[in-house]
């Protein structure tokens, strides 16, 4: 029988999971069915574990179920731990269940890897404090770079962050007013841009040598992206490339597999573009 995986959240007919972890297990002549499962709000926990016992071997977790994965594992990576979140489980020989959070090393991975972006040494901008803001935070500080400044809508919840994360290196919080200039890379993790919406920066953040990612991605550039573009930034860059990343960090830790993101990344690409 075929090992079972699968992505769980509400609600999940958006994800694009099933597609891109099909598409590694054909790569890599993995002999696994990946599913997407719409689980009812109040009954994450009794799903998952009935998911275990039936042959499943590891899962994703998506919104809003990530706090409960992360209570509901029996062991968790440091990067889990310092996100406070999971999103992959995997069953471990001993029966219990590893959870792990790969956010984060998918977008340093598609930072560093696919677009050639520097984070060692360089000053750097997150705005938001979500979750999944939490999610990338220790990632970024082991590639050491000068500084992290967060800088969120609702001020206290950056403070929180930057001071739950200062073990790990130079991070601190501020207010928008307070940013008076330019930064090496600067990554939206608010959910503004879902809705057209424009976090209140002032314009001196971006310089002609600044980074610009939005976590978010679609067929047009967002209007933070947008922004960025008409203020001369070297590169502006969208969550395509991360969402791949963070699968292919999962597919990585069930499987022992590496399969080939670039060509997922393309072949996704060319789709959202049709
Ligand atoms: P959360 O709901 O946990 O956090 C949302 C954050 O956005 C908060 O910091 C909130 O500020 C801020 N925010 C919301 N609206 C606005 C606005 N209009 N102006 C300024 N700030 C705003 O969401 P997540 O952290 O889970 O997700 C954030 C984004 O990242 C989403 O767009 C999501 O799609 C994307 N994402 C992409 C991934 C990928 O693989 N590409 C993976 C994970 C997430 P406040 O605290 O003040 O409410």
């Amino acid at each position: 029988m075929s090992d079972r995986y699968a992505v769980m959240g509400n609600p999940i007919h958006h994800s694009k999971s099933p597609q891109i972890h099909s598409e590694f297990a054909k790569q890599t002549q993995q002999d696994l069915i990946y599913s997407a499962m719409l689980v009812p709000i109040d009954s994450f926990e009794s799903v998952a574990k009935d998911f275990f016992q039936n042959n499943g071997k590891g899962l994703n977790i998506t919104v809003p179920f990530k706090e409960q994965a992360f209570q509901m594992a029996d062991e968790l990576t440091l990067r889990a731990q310092t996100a406070q979140a999971v999103n992959t489980l995997m069953l471990q020989a001993d029966g219990s269940v590893l959870g792990d959070n790969t956010d984060g090393a998918g977008l340093v991975g598609d930072l560093i890897t696919n677009h050639q972006v520097v984070l060692k040494d360089k000053r750097i901008l997150v705005i938001g404090a979500g979750g999944a803001v939490r999610g990338i935070l220790q990632p970024f500080l082991n590639e050491q770079p000068s500084s992290i400044t967060v800088v969120n809508r609702t001020v206290e919840k950056a403070k929180v962050l930057a001071s739950s994360f200062s073990e790990f290196g130079n991070i601190s919080a501020c207010e928008f007013n307070q940013l008076d200039e330019a930064f090496d890379v600067i990554i939206n993790g608010t959910s503004a841009s879902l809705s057209g919406e424009l976090p209140p920066l002032p314009d001196c953040v971006v310089g002609t040598h600044t980074a610009v990612y939005d976590m978010m991605y679609g067929k047009e550039p967002t209007t933070f992206l947008k922004w960025a573009q008409n203020l001369g930034a070297s590169k502006t860059l969208d969550g395509l490339g991360m969402l791949v990343g963070q699968a292919a960090v999962s597919f990585m830790l069930w499987r022992k597999q590496q399969p080939d993101s670039q060509k997922v990344l393309l072949d996704m690409r060319k789709q959202l573009q049709e």
